[in-house]
């Protein structure tokens, strides 16, 4: 392919909400170009690295028994509502608008396909002998996303492979389960991203166990805590720590102090001279209204049906962790309000304390780090006061009724492996490429998919469900592979292999030379890219780095003149010179190895 024929509009500019590397790099070298928010064009040398990432993904699905399908992007509502995600998807789901009665307002953009490729193998997978089975698609996802993100790392509308297995039972899922893993970490491998597998939460795609695939990137929006010995990942949105030992501080004698207006941590711990570790916070919640059974109506703002609140205790240098505690009540919480906050302990806001709420009527969930500590400061359920060395068990109940003692806190720096080797999590910041699930029962129960076993009972799919996101391995990828002059590409995703430079177009014998190269590599099936404009060296090499493709050939009137031409690989400053007869053999070797 020459240059001049084709379309490569690299430029110096950046557009100043792009901050992370991958996504001024994308633009620089005019691989997509954004259309709208979260909306992007992939340009010819994008599409090119796509498509190529597309390729290897569909040989490894093809390689692990999947079979390839394609769905629609365009959904009936009624079929979320087989599901009941019409309402947990929120504004994720994007629905198409029309006057009433339309069959727009029934029509959604799929996000994801579990509800689509459920009702195909409720439709034609009838019988134990067709099992197991494993369908996927490379498709357009559509999602509401709130907010996009460090360009193609977080768009609206995304390329997925999505594969959904079928089992007879749960030893076959795990089957099932592990042939999708260990064709993502092929996938990966291939495609030159240094990954992590992580546990993972399965949020709303539901689902009992699930596995993540990460790249370590600061562009990422994922936490994921790794112990310095490797022995654990998760993401922190589930990752668990050892339990932290309990406290043996002979317990002091309870004590109120005025704190007339030092309502924050940082405030009362000043004033108390004390650390944020030896406070508990005391966190007011109240369960939610369940939603309206109105499925096509959007979420209402829930209000409170049940009256008694849910206090939360954690240690005031921890973090409550939504995904727990949404476990350990048994449902989804809200923050209580002022009201609510002011009734339970009688004092304003910024005063609550874990003692005497159970005897008015409210549940405690208790994290097992307040649990072990001794002599706590925490508010003192009386405007202006804290109280000092409060100790549970003895001036708060840490078992009986109404009180769950359990792991609400997200895992910090520092916090002991939960493998019991003592080795420290470290949190690093990185984003999902893919995730597996193990989904069970979840979508056969609910649309009734059902098969007829060996022993004549018709049973529910035992399912897994498997995503990957193309563009976000382009641009991991980028993330992981680039210097301060441009994108290194892994030769396997590369829009091309090879680029040839001609330093002087305007010399017969350099165009001429630079040209069958072009075509020798070309025939022998390396894509081969050919600088052929009229632009200084410099400009062009720059242009090269720019790009980062695997291996450059220049050719140029000096070097022709000793019968050589300069090869250099990307991520290398060596510079092997070698004569034009034998660039080919040279380079289908350098890329088989
Ligand atoms: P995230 O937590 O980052 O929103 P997710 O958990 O919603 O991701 P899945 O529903 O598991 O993602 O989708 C499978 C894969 O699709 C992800 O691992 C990711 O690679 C990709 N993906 C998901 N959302 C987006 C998006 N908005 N833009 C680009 N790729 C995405
Ligand atoms: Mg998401």
């Amino acid at each position: 392919m020459r240059w001049t024929r084709y379309l490569i509009p690299t430029t110096k500019e950046v557009p100043k909400d792009a901050t992370v590397p991958s996504h001024q790099l994308m633009i620089r070298t005019g691989l997509i170009r954004q259309l709208a928010a979260g909306v992007y064009t992939y340009l010819p040398l994008g599409y090119r690295s796509l498509r190529k990432i597309e390729a290897i993904v569909r040989e490894e699905m093809n390689r692990a028994g999947a079979i390839e399908l394609h769905m629609p992007c365009l959904q009936p509502l009624d079929l979320w509502d087989e599901s009941g995600r019409t309402q947990v998807m929120g504004d994720v789901l994007l629905r198409l608008a029309g006057p009433k009665g339309d069959w727009r307002t029934q029509t959604c953009l799929g996000p994801t396909h579990e509800e689509n490729v459920t009702e195909i193998a409720r439709a034609f997978v009838n019988s134990y002998k067709q099992l197991p089975i494993n369908l996927y698609q490379i498709q357009t996802k559509f999602r509401g996303e709130a907010r996009p993100k460090s360009g193609v790392l977080r768009t609206r509308e995304f390329l997925m492979k999505d594969a959904y297995s079928f089992d007879r039972d749960k030893a076959g899922l795990d089957l099932s389960y592990q042939k999708m893993y260990d064709a993502y970490c092929r996938i990966y491998e291939r495609c030159g991203l240094p990954y992590l597998v992580v546990e993972a939460e399965s949020g709303p795609i539901g689902g009992d166990a699930s596995h993540e695939f990460m790249v370590l990137t600061d562009a990422g929006e994922d936490i994921v805590a790794v112990s310095e010995s490797g022995d654990y990942a998760a993401n922190t949105e589930r990752a668990i720590a050892a339990p932290i030992a309990p406290s043996d501080d002979p317990m002091q004698p309870l004590e109120e102090v005025h704190t007339p207006s030092q309502r924050t941590i940082d405030e009362v711990c000043a004033f108390l001279k004390t650390r944020p570790g030896q406070m508990i916070k005391t966190l007011i919640y109240l369960r939610p209204a369940p939603s309206a059974p109105d499925s096509h109506a959007p979420a209402r703002a829930a209000a409170p049906a049940n009256p008694s609140p849910v206090v939360v205790l954690i240690r005031g240098d921890h973090e409550v962790n939504e995904h727990k505690l949404k476990k350990a009540a048994g449902g989804p919480l809200e923050l209580a309000g002022e009201g609510v906050i002011q009734n339970l302990t009688g004092a304003d806001v910024g005063f609550a304390g874990p003692h005497g709420l159970v005897e008015r009527g409210a549940r405690l969930i208790i994290d097992p780090a307040v649990v072990a500590m001794r002599n706590a400061c925490t508010g003192a359920n009386k405007t202006g006061y804290h109280v000092r060395n409060l100790n549970p068990g003895r001036d708060f109940p840490t078992s009986g009724d109404n009180v769950v003692v359990a792991d609400v806190r997200n895992v910090v720096d520092g916090d002991a492996s939960p493998t019991g080797s003592g080795s420290p999590l470290r949190l690093r910041t990185a984003i999902e490429v893919g995730h597996v699930f193990k989904l069970g029962t979840k979508y056969s129960d609910a649309l009734k998919a059902h098969f007829l076993d060996q022993d004549g009972k018709s049973k529910p799919f035992i399912m897994g469900c498997y995503g990957i996101g193309l563009n976000r391995i382009m641009a991991a990828a980028i993330e992981a592979h680039h210097d301060e002059n441009g994108i290194i590409w892994p030769a396997s995703i590369a829009p091309f292999e090879v680029l040839i430079v001609a330093l002087d177009p305007r010399e017969a014998d350099v165009m001429s030379t630079a040209e069958t190269l072009h075509d020798e590599l070309e025939a022998a099936g390396v894509d081969v890219l050919f600088d052929d404009r009229d632009e200084r060296a410099g400009f062009k090499f720059k242009d090269a780095d720019l790009i980062g493709i695997p291996l450059r050939i220049t050719v140029g009137r000096k070097s022709l003149a000793d019968g050589v031409v300069e090869l250099k690989r990307r991520d290398s400053s060596d510079v092997t010179k070698l004569a034009p007869t034998a660039v080919k053999s040279h380079v289908l070797q350098v890329m088989h190895t």
